[in-house]
């Protein structure tokens, strides 16, 4: 077995420049050279991890299997590499800070002082090397959050030092910058990147390997000149110009070479090119989609990142249906019974969005009447599938006071209530149900068509369940509920049988979603939205 080799990816000039895509790339590529890989995400914020950060602050919140809640770039790890990233994949200077106070207060340090350097440093050190962690990989490739220069990544730049100073060549430094064109200059800027390399030549970190993100094309001279520049083989300067795709980034990163470049750096033999036809193939498909589908987002956060896995599931969907999913985003909030039919206009298929509190959710309630009575397909996750369960209640059981106890606290008519194990809960962050659970599926229900097994596991993160107690009325009136936890009989799925689509699920099936394993409730919602 080949010792671990380690990548470092870090950014610099600006924040937003894909470094999460770079990293799930470079992990893609290695893993196609046949190594064996994770990707671990160190965040220099104070949070012991994103749960209970607002969407609007650092967009969705994704779930891995052991129920942390984590960075969204963990979603781009999984979807473009396949693995299954745990708690361990996503570190934040809270959970260093706490795990070395926890040791301290424990008395483990014997009476020294503690400080950052090394007590932080150290704690930074063992975990970027995944001491804990029984699995060999051939590859840890770690992303450090924000950008060269910030305060509070410091201590992360200091471990990186020491761990390249330690570990020789089985570690390297890739350094992911911005290179602006000036319209009115007519040029290309390198000096940024000259000054971010400075920076990290300051802290005891020369990069070895250079991507240049860019939105033209670059020419060769011009990578010349930085690999001169910035003290860096001309073959480990490559560029990431804007693509049409993310997907399409590990391609154009393999054929500028940084796979090779980064497996000579690190004194692995570069022989074969990587085994990517499965992913060629599905760039070819995505390239051939002819058909267009639009699909609404029904949810309250205007941003792309808010809903980010279920946008990209869609997507990635819609390639495995030869189409292009249109993705719209309908305000919830903004939704009433007037203006619905126009909101939804031209649409083939509405997703009900997850979320939490009061805000926007008359809408989806809303929304999810007029697709239900329009016979349009209609998946709702999470608090998307509550508020389907409620929207049913309400006009369906007659029941005009049906709500969730989130919402409201006092109605009779709780057919979404809070989970037994939930109750005595006083604290927010990492509290809910949280990670994989079991669901058995009904036999002849179409959910259990739809996965072609009869036990799956899916991620959670709620607090609130389907009220049990009204579940004979939900079945009587055409309301089936065909999919159940099989520990503690908690409702999982949904569905309304005699219509096209109408399914949702307490659960969180796109962060399951990858490119060459899409979901398969997202493949069969788009197919059928796609008539
Ligand atoms: N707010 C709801 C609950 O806690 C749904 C959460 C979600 O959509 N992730 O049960």
């Amino acid at each position: 077995m080949e010792q671990t080799r380690y990548i470092f990816v870090t950014g610099g000039v600006v924040s937003s420049l894909g470094k999460g895509i770079i990293s799930s790339s470079i992990g893609k590529l290695l893993q196609a050279h046949g190594y064996s890989i994770t990707i671990q995400k160190y965040d220099p914020y104070i949070n012991i991890d994103p749960g209970t950060l607002n969407p609007y602050e650092h967009g969705e919140c994704y779930v891995t299997v052991d129920g942390m809640e984590t960075d969204l770039d963990l979603g781009h790890y999984e979807r473009f590499t396949g693995i299954r990233t745990t708690r361990g994949n996503s570190v934040t200077t809270g959970r260093i800070y706490k795990a070395v106070i926890d040791k301290e207060r424990r008395g483990d340090y014997l009476g020294k002082t503690i400080q950052v350097v090394p007590h932080i440093t150290d704690e930074i050190k063992r975990r970027m090397k995944r001491e804990d962690d029984p699995k060999h990989y051939d590859f840890i490739i770690t992303e450090v959050g924000g950008t060269i220069g910030d305060i509070e990544s410091a201590p992360f730049m200091e471990a990186i030092r020491q761990l390249r100073w330690e570990l020789g060549s089985r570690a390297i430094s890739i350094h992911l910058t911005y290179v602006p064109y000036l319209k009115a200059a007519g040029e290309f800027k390198t000096k940024p990147t000259q000054h971010s390399v400075k920076e990290m030549q300051s802290m005891g970190i020369q990069p070895d390997v250079l991507i240049l993100r860019t939105e033209y094309h670059l020419d060769s001279n011009l990578l010349q000149k930085v690999a001169a520049f910035c003290n860096v083989d001309r073959d480990c300067v490559v560029q990431s110009e804007d693509l049409p795709s993310i997907y399409e980034v590990p391609i154009n990163m393999e054929r500028q070479g940084l796979d090779k470049a980064i497996l000579r750096k690190t004194g692995m033999p570069v022989d074969e090119l990587p085994q990517m036809s499965p992913w060629r193939d599905f760039l070819t498909k995505m390239h051939a989609v002819k058909q267009e589908v639009r699909i609404g987002l029904v949810g309250k956060y205007d941003l792309q990142d808010a809903y980010k896995s279920i946008r990209e599931s869609l997507l990635i969907a819609g390639v495995y249906n030869d189409c292009k999913v249109k993705l719209v985003f309908v305000n919830s909030e903004e939704v009433t019974r007037e203006n619905i039919a126009e909101k939804l206009e031209g649409l083939s298929g509405v997703v009900i969005c997850p979320g939490f509190g009061l805000r926007g959710i008359e809408g989806k309630i809303v929304a999810a009447e007029y697709t239900r009575t329009h016979d349009i397909p209609t998946f709702g996750i999470c608090l998307g599938m509550q508020m389907m369960v409620i929207e049913f209640a309400r006009n369906v059981l007659g029941y005009a006071d049906a709500n969730s106890r989130e919402m409201d606290a006092v109605t009779p008519h709780n057919v979404i209530d809070i989970m037994e194990s939930q109750k005595n809960i006083t604290e927010m962050g990492g509290t809910m149900r949280l990670g994989a659970y079991s669901c058995k599926l009904v036999e002849g229900s179409r959910a259990r068509a739809i996965y072609g097994s009869e036990m799956v596991q899916e991620r959670h993160r709620h607090r609130y369940e389907f009220n049990n107690a009204f579940k004979a009325e939900y079945e009587a009136a055409g309301m089936k509920c065909t999919g159940i936890n099989p520990e503690n009989d908690l409702v999982e799925i949904v569905e309304i049988p005699g219509l096209r689509w109408y399914i949702g699920g307490q659960f969180h099936p796109e962060y399951s979603t990858s490119v060459l394993n899409p979901h398969p409730l997202f493949v069969d919602f788009v197919k059928v939205a796609k008539g």
